[in-house]
């Protein structure tokens, strides 16, 4: 029974993937209430902004699901220049959004590190106030890099990183990636992200064809393990530009599955994780218009509003469907606080919004 799982304390896997397979309405709503109710316990009902400034779609890498990997010839390729980026950062300290995430493709080359270096130091510099004495606070979603470039990207200012896992079933793992990736190279990226001193996110795809409801249930102990402050999941969204598009496999109950699947994702973690940051995505949005607001009834308390330029926005699509390509950050702004008052919460500005798990890890190892 769903109920006799909920009350226990820890969980095996098994018990986990129960809780994830759930499909009973009722089942659903008990571990919807469930996670809410860890939310409020653990991290308050607050949510969090992080402005996303997806600024360059060059890649060096080749995965097989997204948009924006280096075989795709669509997408025209960009980077944004500094003047840019800064000045989506003032707004979003204006505005009162505390962070912002800065995404791209990934490179490891030494103008891209130092290229980042300067906007990072700019943006910390620039974005100071009475209310943010520090600057905004930067989470950078940059891919795989050396331990030297984790710990000069850190040591330049920003202090959350995101690299998803993707998936932890390695063979799923190395069949949705080129040779050149390896798993063990994924976890240790992860390792090394946090001996860098960042506060660490990872993260996987829901619905990856081929994903168990078993293999969900492993990721998320694989989170506990790798003892992480944030997660960001989403459900898989094929690009048709990309390898993984098979055409005709976007049917309404597929989809439907898919959703669903990816909201008891985010309350199971929030049950299991208890104080971690969860991010309720983009990627949900894209499914349907209130995706992300079901995101955080479901004990999400992060949103990542969109602040990449408009004119850039159509090329950078990871998966297909991405929702406000052609609206600007000012009509996202008001539209999305709009929508979480609607879900009955309260957007927290003008602050960073960390990770209490962090805190308490720092503080477990002092
Ligand atoms: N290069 C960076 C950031 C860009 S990709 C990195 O590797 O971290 C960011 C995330 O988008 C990926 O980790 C992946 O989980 C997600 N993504 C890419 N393609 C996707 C797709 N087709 N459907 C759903 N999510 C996708």
């Amino acid at each position: 029974m769903i109920t006799d799982i909920l009350e226990k304390n820890d969980f095996s896997a098994a018990d986990l993937a129960e809780l994830i397979s759930a499909e009973n309405n009722d089942d659903i709503e008990f571990i919807r209430n469930k996670a809410y109710e860890v939310m409020r316990l653990h991290v308050g009902e607050e949510v969090y902004y992080r402005g996303l400034i997806e600024f360059s779609n060059i890649c060096t890498s080749d995965c097989y699901y997204c948009g924006i990997r280096k075989s795709n010839t669509v997408p025209k390729r960009y980077t944004l220049t500094k003047e840019e980026i800064l000045t989506q950062a003032k707004w979003c300290a204006g505005e009162g959004y505390g962070s912002l995430v800065l995404q791209s493709g990934e490179r490891n080359d030494e103008r891209f590190i130092e290229y980042l270096e300067e906007i990072i130091t700019s943006i910390k510099n620039e974005t100071k106030s009475v209310k943010l004495p520090d600057g905004l606070g930067v989470t950078l979603c940059v891919g795989e890099q050396t331990a030297n470039n984790y710990k000069r990207l850190f040591d330049a200012g920003a202090h959350r990183y995101l690299l998803r896992i993707e998936t932890t079933n390695r063979e799923l793992f190395e069949k949705i990636h080129p040779e050149t990736q390896s798993f063990d190279e994924r976890v240790n990226c992860l390792k090394l992200i946090k001996e860098a001193g960042f506060q660490l996110g990872t993260g996987v795809m829901i619905g990856i064809p081929g994903q168990t409801a078993l293999d969900l249930a492993n990721d998320l102990l694989f989170f506990r393990n790798m003892d992480v402050d944030m997660i960001g999941m989403g459900p898989f969204l094929a690009n048709r530009n990309t390898p993984m598009y098979i055409k005709g496999n976007d049917s309404e109950d597929e989809k439907q599955k898919i959703y669903r699947l990816s909201l008891k994702m985010i309350a199971v973690a929030r049950i299991f994780l208890k104080d971690v940051n969860i991010a309720s995505t983009t990627a949900l949005q894209a499914m349907y218009p209130f995706g992300r607001e079901e995101g955080l009834r479901y004990g999400a308390n992060i949103l990542m509003p969109q602040l990449t330029p408009t004119e850039y926005r159509k090329d950078y699509q990871l998966y297909d469907g991405k929702p406000c390509i052609d609206e600007d950050a000012d009509d996202c702004a008001e539209c999305l606080e709009a929508r979480v008052k609607f879900v009955g919460r309260q957007v927290a500005f003008d602050s960073w919004g960390d990770s209490k798990h962090f805190k308490s890890r720092v503080a477990k190892s002092q």
